[in-house]
């Protein structure tokens, strides 16, 4: 036991630490295969969380799927039919979702409330959420994971499952307890994220804007608020002489497109910022736990698939988790057809990923490819779809895609 902790009654068949997307989902999931679980988030909800708040096509069919439709509604989810991206000289490339395939769309919606609706969901499956429960690491006997300890009103208690699932984000202490972070040394980002009421010129269309030293992205949300997202490299915000507000005031300035919609709009709240966001676990499976959503891999948010990927890991590992609770084997063995089923889902989509990242930082290159994607419909829908992921990764990725949008 660890020291002064205490063993209380709350021990649960599935312990889900996080519930953001991929915990509140994974937990929902598992409640509803007729599990005992326990979901616990060291915040209180509502809370806010730095984060574009752009739902991805392909999130968005999930969130429906799951019969959230009217409740995202309700919360007044903002639809938008595509993405407006402008390259450093102004070129621009409309990834447009509804026109690749009619009826996708990406949906606008701050993480107050999108998370909250999720963890309702969560709550309406039967789950039990213990929220304000810090959870400090994982329990293990010999090489398995046997709980948590987590610090709930003041005191260090040690809670027991069956199976842990790490769903704690991108600094998860199930993954740091466990020795899998592994190291990533490119890119090193910060993201900062805040909220505008009465921005300009945005109506069906999130917009991004790449701008030299960093890149700025628009998402149109509930109650009139827009989203306005910056980010950048480590080095270039350290290396800033005034305080965070003025470098993000500054840099939104230097984007003539973005500064012109930004004029006389008002700030509503701070400014909230991720630094170095890109991280990685070695291992997404072992003895008695798992990890879902940014806790197993994140990478950066231009292609905005962060919570696209961490409702779908949720959804591939449910039934995966489910079958080896009931077969009383949770072991490594047991959990790895998710390994199997995320290599699948996401190491295609991941490549493309890498590919727009050498995009974004290189401005020439995008520019060129900015023009010939606007040029060139059929590429151009064809990534939408890609980034969309409502189109197979792959299609991106063949030497003929790449041929075309390439050459001169
Ligand atoms: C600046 C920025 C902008 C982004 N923009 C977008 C975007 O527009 N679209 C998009 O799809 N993705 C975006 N992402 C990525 C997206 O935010 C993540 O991929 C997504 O939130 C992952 O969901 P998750 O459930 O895995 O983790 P999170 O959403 O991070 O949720 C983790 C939860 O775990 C809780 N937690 C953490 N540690 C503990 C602990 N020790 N004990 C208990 N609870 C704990 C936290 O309170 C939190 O509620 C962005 C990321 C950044 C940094």
């Amino acid at each position: 036991m660890a020291d002064s902790a205490r063993t209380i009654s709350r021990d649960a068949e599935v312990i889900v630490v996080g519930a953001g997307p991929a915990g509140s989902t994974m937990a929902a999931a598992l409640a509803e295969l007729g599990h005992d679980v326990l979901l616990l988030d060291k915040a209180s909800f509502p809370r806010h969380k730095p984060c574009s708040d752009y739902v991805n096509p392909a999130g968005a069919q999930i969130l429906a799927e799951m019969g959230l439709g009217d409740d995202l509604k309700c919360a007044g989810a903002h639809t938008m039919e595509g993405m407006l991206v402008h390259a450093p000289n102004g070129s621009r490339f409309l990834a447009n979702y509804a026109q690749a395939e009619p009826g996708r769309a990406a949906l606008g919606l701050s993480r107050y409330r999108l998370d909250n609706v999720l963890l309702e969901c969560a709550k309406a499956a039967g789950v039990t959420v213990c929220e304000r429960a810090h959870v400090r690491e994982a329990l293990r006997s010999g090489d398995s994971v046997t709980g948590v300890t987590a610090t709930i009103d003041g005191t260090l208690e040690e809670i027991r499952a069956k199976l842990v699932i790490g769903a704690d984000g991108r600094n998860s202490a199930i993954v740091r307890s466990l020795g899998l972070s592994a190291a990533t040394h490119w890119p090193r980002k910060t993201g900062l994220a805040a909220h505008y009421r009465g921005v300009n010129g945005l109506e069906r269309y999130g917009e991004m804007h790449v701008g030299r030293d960093f890149y700025a992205g628009l998402a149109i949300l509930e109650c009139g608020l827009t989203n306005v997202t910056i980010v950048v490299g480590d080095n270039l915000l350290q290396r800033r002489s005034g305080s965070i507000e003025e470098f993000f005031a500054e840099s939104l300035r230097a984007l003539p497109a973005i500064a012109s919609k930004l004029d006389s709009v008002e700030r509503v709240g701070g400014i909230r910022g991720v630094g170095s966001m890109a991280h990685r676990a070695r291992q997404t499976v072992g003895n008695g736990y798992l990890l879902v959503g940014d806790a197993a891999a994140f990478l950066d948010p231009f292609a905005g698939e962060g919570i696209y990927e961490a409702l779908r890991a949720a959804r591939l590992a449910a039934p995966i988790a489910s079958a080896a609770l009931k077969s009383a084997d949770a072991s490594a063995r047991a959990l790895a057809p998710y390994r199997a089923a995320r290599r699948r889902a996401f190491t295609a989509k991941r490549s493309v990923s890498w590919i727009v990242q050498g995009f974004i930082n290189s401005p020439s290159l995008m520019n060129y490819v900015t023009e010939r994607l606007a040029a060139r419909e059929e590429l151009g829908l064809t990534l939408s779809g890609v980034l969309g992921d409502f189109r197979p990764a792959g299609q991106a990725l063949s030497p003929i895609f790449l041929a075309r949008l390439l050459r001169p």
